[in-house]
């Protein structure tokens, strides 16, 4: 370690006193920070040795005012998602809708009816904006909002099975991205878990056996999302285990995870006594958790102290009925999400034709089929054949597209950049072909 070069490292209160900080307009706090972590990185890089000689001091303050001149900036950004995952949780998930957003803007901007009855002139429900177009699309007799599907599990767990044994399949004991594991969710809603089956087989028989002995009082069915079991497996069907609640007269919960307004989700919301989803998967919504089901339940879990905890905000209540209205109207197949996983292939390799046109002149590119995924955990083991337009991997082009603005995110592959046009929204290819300019100039 270079002792002297430490010793040598500028003062912060000199730093601050220079023409350069003093006056550049920004907050003295911001630049105060900014040249802490600048001196930070600066000894954490003589320590390592990769820092041999200290900067001049004109460009350590350079240094200082990009810094600090970021810290301005909003760090969330637009970027361009070619990476061909239509919900990639990294990058946000759903895209909204024109409309969505158009609700957003009307009831963030001003004051709106959010708990307000508008006939009688008194307190009313946020739940009321969208709980008949919920039962609507599901048929449903009863339905929630809240923050997100995570809570909605949580919630559904602790108004419906506390104190309960709650009868799952091993093979459905998930973990759902980040730290969202069915058992640990169970156990922090004060039910109990009863493992039925194994983890690639699991019988009707099993399930009975546990509501027989009396260990188990609740059936949970947990849509296995992101992973996928092949070869010799066996699980019991929802329709199954509607037949075995009622005859138990247990509720049977189903955690679907993704689901847009399908027959599908119409027939788990008949066959299980209440269901949950997420509002930014395959609905093409904002962050958000549906659940719909039998009356009594969905009451149950209104009046449980979580509900409030776990409720869902005015903003995304917005872009969510806005969404739920252009499933109703039957404009649910042209939302951003639905339209991106519904693009024919050769529709998709026409636009990837398109893209290396207007890239051809900076560069060698090429038009290549890809495999592309839902993402989300939506339609796990189902491929999404696609295009991509194919650049070669030069070195620091991956970079240099990350950090640019709006920053453009591929997926690499046998050293090419591929470029996915599946998820590509209007304007992107003007941003790339501007971005690959840029880098066309830069070399050489
Ligand atoms: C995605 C998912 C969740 C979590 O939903 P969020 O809306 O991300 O909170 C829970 N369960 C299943 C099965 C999922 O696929």
């Amino acid at each position: 370690m270079n002792e002297s070069l430490l010793r040598r490292l500028p003062k912060i209160d000199a730093l601050l006193a220079t023409p350069a900080l003093a006056e550049c307009g920004l907050p003295r706090s911001l630049c105060r920070t900014a040249a802490r972590q600048e001196l930070n990185v600066l000894r954490a890089g003589i320590r390592t040795g990769q820092v041999k000689q200290l900067p001049p001091e004109e460009e350590l303050l350079d240094r200082i005012l990009a810094r600090a001149d970021r810290a301005c900036q909003p760090q969330l950004r637009r970027v361009i998602n070619a990476t061909g995952v239509v919900l990639h949780t990294n990058l946000g998930r759903a895209p909204l809708s024109p409309a969505a957003l158009n609700a957003v803007v009307q009831a963030g901007a001003g004051y709106s009816n959010l708990e307000y009855d508008l006939e009688s002139g008194t307190r009313g429900s946020r739940q009321a904006h969208v709980q008949n177009l919920l039962c609507t699309l599901t048929g449903a007799e009863s339905a929630l909002a809240v923050n997100n599907n995570a809570a909605a599990v949580f919630l559904m767990l602790s108004a419906l099975a506390q104190g309960k044994g709650v009868a799952i399949s091993r093979g459905e004991l998930v973990e759902i991205g980040g730290s969202f594991r069915i058992p640990e969710i169970l156990a922090r809603s004060g039910a109990h878990l009863v493992e039925v089956g194994t983890t690639n087989k699991t019988r009707l028989t099993d399930y009975a056996a546990v509501l027989e002995s009396g260990e188990a009082q609740v059936l949970l069915k947990v849509h296995p999302s992101n992973f996928h079991i092949t070869g010799f497996t066996e699980q019991a069907t929802l329709e199954e285990l509607a037949v075995l609640a009622r005859t138990h007269g247990v509720p049977l919960l189903c955690d679907l995870g993704s689901a847009a307004p399908d027959r599908l989700l119409r027939t788990a919301a008949r066959q299980a006594d209440a269901v949950c989803f997420s509002g930014d998967k395959l609905l093409g919504g904002p962050q958000a958790g549906l659940v719909v089901g039998r009356a009594p339940l969905l009451q149950a879990m209104r009046a449980d102290p979580l509900a409030r905890v776990v409720r869902i905000d005015k903003l995304s209540l917005a872009a969510l009925e806005a969404t739920l209205l252009a499933w109703q109207n039957g404009d649910g197949p042209r939302l951003p999400v639905p339209a991106m996983l519904g693009a024919a292939p050769v529709t998709l390799q026409g636009w990837a034709r398109a893209l290396a046109d207007r890239l051809a002149g900076l560069g060698p590119c090429s038009v290549v089929p890809v495999q592309g995924e839902a993402g989300g955990g939506a339609l796990p083991g189902t491929a999404l054949p696609s295009w991509a337009v194919s650049l070669p991997l030069e070195p620091g082009l991956e970079v240099f597209l990350r950090r640019w603005e709006p920053p453009i995110l591929g997926r690499i592959h046998k050293k090419r950049l591929l470029l996915d046009v599946r998820t590509l929204l209007p304007g992107d290819g003007e941003d790339i072909a501007a971005a690959l300019a840029a880098w066309r100039e830069r070399q050489p």
